[in-house]
């Protein structure tokens, strides 16, 4: 019989690792799930624990990590992801973006396994060109608080080239602009949950700034598609995947608002340092080479969104 094909993902009880586990189980793979609960949470996994082909392994990717057997692909998915997350954690920020990518890179290049790298937007910083192509080499500031997350992921983005180029390890980078939907965190400080919550307990929304920043919002299937095809590519570059729709943070807010049959008002509060002023994708890579481009507007994916945060027993 042939053996089952193994995929590991760090990070695999977070928001879009725990949707990865689950897209990785649907398609027949045996499945190690590490995650160390920094920032994941066990409910987005307990369906699967029952499952044969399901391995929760309570790991922090920063220290060695073993796994018996062969091993198909790995993806790194390990990180804070939220800015309120990664400055209460900036130290395990820029450990798990350095030393977990190395030791995830480690285990691919043991195991002969694909490798592929979540990383982010972030490393276009406040971009100066827009939209973001992957050949802009961004604007940021490594010293800024935002400096753990995007300084992490471009030393990821560029050790995992090195263990390309230097130990011919089968590599994969996809950038993920914003990105939503059901598992993500209430408290975990991002715009989408703020103003759903915000909206739900009929609070005040806060817009930071003047909330003429913009951001493109993604939902969760149409990134895990993108993932699941830029793993089954050939591609080595980076490759940004994420929503081209481009919303300021004020008409962000007025949509919620109106789906949500909310009469919250808005308040203004201070912009955060280093704030990015402007976000989209440029996906033509994307759809050139994974035949990928995102299927859900908005407004449809804020609806089993808001659904999530309306669940009683919430996390
Ligand atoms: N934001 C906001 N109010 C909030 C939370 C966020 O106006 O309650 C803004 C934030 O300043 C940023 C945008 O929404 O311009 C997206 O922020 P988020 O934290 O979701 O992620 P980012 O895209 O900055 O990584």
């Amino acid at each position: 019989m042939p053996l089952k094909k193994t995929t590991v993902i760090t990070g695999g009880a977070g928001f879009l690792g725990s949707h990865l586990c689950d897209r990785f189980i649907q398609d027949g793979y045996k499945v190690f799930c590490l995650d160390n609960f920094i920032t994941g949470n066990r409910r987005n996994i307990k369906h699967l624990l029952k499952d044969r082909n399901f391995e929760l392994i309570e790991h922090n990717v920063t220290k060695e990590i073993v796994i018996p057997g062969h091993v198909d692909c790995i993806l790194h998915f390990a990180s804070p992801a939220s800015p309120v997350d990664y400055l209460n954690h900036p130290i395990p920020t820029l450990k798990v973006g350095a030393l977990g990518t190395h030791n995830t890179l480690g285990l691919a290049k043991a195991k002969n396994a694909r490798f592929l790298l979540a990383s982010t937007s972030e490393v276009y910083g406040d971009p100066l060109v827009h939209p973001q192509k992957e050949t802009y080499w961004g604007n940021v500031n490594p010293i800024g608080p935002r400096g753990v997350y995007d300084e992490a992921k471009r030393f990821a983005e560029a050790i995992t080239m090195a263990y390309h180029r230097f130990h011919k390890v089968n590599t994969r980078i996809i950038r993920i602009f914003n990105t939503y939907g059901p598992r993500m965190r209430l408290e975990d400080g991002r715009v989408v949950p703020n103003f759903i919550n915000q909206a739900l307990k009929g609070r005040p929304l806060t817009v930071y700034g003047k909330g003429d920043q913009t951001r493109s919002f993604c939902f969760y299937s149409d990134l895990v598609e993108g993932i699941v095809r830029l793993l089954n590519s050939d591609y080595h570059y980076p490759v940004n995947i994420g929503n081209p729709d481009e919303f300021t943070i004020l008409e962000f807010a007025k949509l919620v608002l109106k789906v949500t049959g909310s009469s919250s008002k808005v308040v203004y509060e201070k912009l955060p340092i280093d704030d990015p002023k402007q976000r989209r994708p440029d996906i033509t890579l994307a759809k050139k080479y994974l035949k990928w481009k995102p299927q859900v507007k908005l407004k449809e994916g804020l609806l089993p969104t808001i659904q999530w945060f309306t669940q009683k027993e919430h996390p």
